[in-house]
């Protein structure tokens, strides 16, 4: 390798695999360079979350990033880690400095079927992560009285004024906000993505019912799309299609996948949560953060595996699935090396792929797919997490690695 990749590492469980991983299925087949920074939450802590504003920092400066999931702390995390404040999610301070948006896709494996037998290919989905309900402005309003919508220039005089509605009764009434940049960035962040995916991409909104806000999202992207991207998606083959939001949801569960599905914050939110249980199990999940001028941050879908966490500091073994942890690595690897023009790099992380994959294939597996797992004449065999990884190693080898 050449250029480092930025190493985020992170918490409990996933943080246990993550150096195992390392150990296990990476340093002894390359010459892995890396800038580490330790986004554990007690080095957050004693940084004052410096550490993660400088990862984000580091992210942006070289272009690649992997990342190990984090804890978001609650107040619980607070007590349990004696902490000088809730630190704000790192995800969340990260796709800020970075301006990205998140492609969560599942991975898909022989043996573990889809809830929706006609999906055969994975179903990415882009979810626009700034605005909407999310930073909304709400109100509790009394029977009588009325909210407007007032709209004032920068000295604060009133320039528009709606009314929203006139109580008669007692009710609640909710301002959302959009920026033409974010859903600009979001536009490309998309586009980007199917180009390096090649893959075909769906919209949907309700522009019929919302005629300024959600219109608007819909003329960014087919602009965008006409000046900047038409001809690329041409030539690659790929198509980019708008239709109503229920029509997208309806078309999605008639497609056989293989589509990345844009939604909007909320539909985002929801649909991912949805497509994501419907392709089996979380353990399965990739993710990743790219940002318009194109860096990129991979990670798992997961979190840290809190209650496989404290089994193992007692001292009991764990079987925690590391399959998205590895392709957030496998991911960072294939960027590197296109973005280097090494190609030995870019065949290591496609092996490593493929032997993690022939091993759940060979019936070898993490507890949370022996369930779903089905497949002519093999019999599933449950593996601890260390044990998982020894034997991808073993297919790792025997593809001359
Ligand atoms: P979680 O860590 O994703 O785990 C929820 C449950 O899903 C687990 O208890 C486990 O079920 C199952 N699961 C998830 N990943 C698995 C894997 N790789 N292998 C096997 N089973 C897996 O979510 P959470 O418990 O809500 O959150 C825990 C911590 O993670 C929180 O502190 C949260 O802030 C953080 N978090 C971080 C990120 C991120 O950094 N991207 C994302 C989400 C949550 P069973 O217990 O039934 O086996
Ligand atoms: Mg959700």
């Amino acid at each position: 390798m050449s250029t480092p990749i930025v190493e985020m590492d992170g918490d409990e469980m996933t943080r246990v695999l993550w150096a195992w991983i390392k150990e296990i299925l990476i340093e002894p087949y390359i010459n892995l360079k890396t800038e580490y920074y330790d986004l554990g939450l007690p080095e957050r802590d004693r940084t004052c979350d410096g550490v993660t504003v400088a990862a984000a920092e580091a992210a942006k400066r070289l272009g690649v990033a992997v990342k190990c999931a984090t804890i978001t702390p609650n107040a619980q995390r607070v007590e349990e880690y004696n902490l000088k404040e809730m630190w704000k999610s790192p995800n969340g301070t990260i796709r800020r400095i970075l301006d990205g948006t998140v492609f969560r896709s599942p991975i898909l494996v022989k043996g573990i079927t889809p809830y929706v037998p006609g999906w055969k290919k994975p179903i990415a989905i882009a979810r626009h992560a700034y605005g909407d309900i999310y930073n909304a402005v709400e109100s509790r309003v009394e029977g009588g009285n009325s909210a407007y919508l007032v709209i004032c220039d920068g000295e604060g005089r009133e320039l528009e004024r709606k009314l929203v509605h006139k109580f008669s009764s007692d009710g609640v009434v909710q301002g959302v906000h959009n920026t033409d940049q974010s859903v600009s960035a979001f536009a490309r962040s998309c586009f980007n993505y199917a180009l390096s995916n090649k893959t075909d991409v769906w919209f949907g909104a309700k522009d019929t019912i919302s005629k300024i806000y959600d219109h608007r999202f819909k003329d960014i992207f087919a602009e965008i799309y006409q000046n900047e991207y038409r001809a690329a998606f041409e030539s690659a083959g790929i198509s980019y299609t708008y239709t109503l939001i229920d029509d997208v949801v309806a078309r999605i569960m008639r497609s056989e996948g293989g589509i990345l599905w844009v939604c909007k914050n909320y539909d985002g939110d929801v649909m991912s949560d949805m497509v994501a249980t419907a392709f089996g199990s979380l353990g399965m999940m990739s993710s990743v953060l790219v940002s318009p001028d194109g860096k990129y941050e991979f990670e798992a879908a997961h979190g840290t595996v809190t209650r496989h966490y404290y089994k193992h500091i007692k001292g009991e073994e764990t079987s925690t699935n590391p399959v998205a942890t590895i392709w957030a690595w496998t991911g960072a690897l294939k960027k590197r090396g296109e973005l280097d023009g090494n190609r030995k790099l870019i065949t290591f992380a496609q092996n490593l792929e493929s032997a993690t994959l022939k091993t759940i294939e060979s019936g070898y597996m993490t507890g949370d797919l022996v369930p779903t797992f089905s497949l002519a004449g093999v019999t599933p065999q449950k593996l601890t997490s260390r044990g998982f990884l020894l034997k991808i190693a073993e297919n790792l080898a025997a593809c001359g690695y």
